[in-house]
């Protein structure tokens, strides 16, 4: 009998589900473009509800909808803020510098979150020698902190701050659905401390393909003339829209079950000698584990596990980082921790 393959890479790794596949097969649809798909503006208004917001956009990918949200809220020359291990900053290709042309200001946080003093004094004057500060961004949950959940108050004083200095804010949520379930308040608790939002349905909620950018309405018809700039504009695919609905309306309330995997999992690793885990940057469904105590490096322990069937990626020095999600269930969970405790024995 071959083991099973248990697939803690990402929560990007889901399927779609049945139920998708259903709604994918017999999605009404139009011409994008001309605005004329009724299951993707179905899609847009629904996402623009859910996190209060006026009106939303489609785009393929979580990159494109924070990239689109860049170019919209800036000008060339101009100067973003973001915590210094951000996604935009750290894994977007440079997108902000090639094609927006705005240089970026690091700010480093804990855990993912700015300090609102210093996002504040990184905020430039009106000096002829600076560049103008339009945007700070922040993430939330925030990924290479390990799925750190950002406090409500941190959002609000940064937020406050920049509205006091006529900057706008844009949050990389693409797991804010995450973020929201971990602090279990509704979405739009967290969504009210920024003017956009990125959020993915690609990753545990499951969807094949796509994000939502959701905003004030002139920003959003900003984002969807970038969009076309980038060679995002789509025909018919409400066919994939058909799924984010899905996603939406039946997945998020789930995602309870992937913290409580991740719970369960950072305990039972925690157990077993030579791991080490931080409990209290266990907040939603990532778990960072330090390697260091069984021999191995990251990406040797990674490669390790992957020969027993347990998949996880090397994140930093000695780190990996393990994912819950949908399509890994509680009883996976037990057989993860088993296989890495046999093989740690062995
Ligand atoms: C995954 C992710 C993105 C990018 O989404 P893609 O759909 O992979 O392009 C952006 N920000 C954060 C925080 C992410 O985790």
């Amino acid at each position: 009998m071959t083991k099973k393959i248990i697939d803690l890479r990402s929560d990007t790794v889901t399927k779609p589900t049945p139920e998708m596949r259903e709604a994918m097969a017999r999605a009404e649809v139009g011409d994008d473009v001309y605005g004329e798909d009724p299951t993707i503006n179905r899609l847009e208004a629904l996402g623009a509800e859910m996190v209060g917001k006026e009106a939303a956009l489609f785009v393929p990918t979580g990159t494109m909808g924070n990239q689109v949200s860049v170019m919209a809220w800036t000008n060339r020359g101009d100067e973003i803020i973001l915590e210094s291990s951000a996604h935009i900053y750290m894994y977007e290709v440079g997108g902000p510098a090639v094609l927006s042309q705005v240089q970026i200001r690091p700010v480093t946080g804990y855990h993912g979150a700015m300090d609102p003093e210093d996002v504040k004094s990184a905020i430039r004057s009106a000096n002829i020698h600076f560049p103008r500060t339009s945007l700070i961004c922040m993430e939330n949950t925030h990924n290479r902190s390990g799925g750190c959940v950002i406090p409500l108050d941190n959002m609000k004083a940064i937020y406050d701050l920049a509205k006091e200095q006529g900057v706008s804010v844009h949050l990389d949520g693409a797991r804010v659905f995450n973020a929201a379930t971990s602090l279990g308040v509704d979405v739009k608790e967290v969504t009210r401390y920024t003017d956009s939002v990125q959020f993915c349905l690609s990753k545990g909620l499951c969807a094949p393909v796509g994000s939502l950018v959701a905003g004030p309405r002139p920003f959003v018809d900003r984002a969807r003339k970038c969009r076309k700039l980038l060679g995002g504009g789509m025909r018919q695919a409400g066919i994939l829209a058909a799924a984010g609905i899905i996603a939406l309306e039946k997945m998020v309330s789930r995602l309870s079950e992937d913290h409580a995997n991740a719970q369960k999992l950072a305990r039972g690793l925690s157990e077993i000698p030579g791991l080490g885990i931080d409990m209290s940057t266990v907040q939603s469904n990532m778990v960072a584990v330090e390697v260091k105590g069984v021999g191995m490096d990251e990406v040797e322990f990674s490669a390790f596990m992957k020969e027993r069937g347990v998949l996880f990626n090397a994140s930093l020095p000695y780190k990996v980082r393990m994912v819950t999600h949908h399509d890994v269930s509680s009883e996976d969970i037990d057989e993860a921790i088993e296989r890495i405790k046999d093989a740690l024995r062995g």
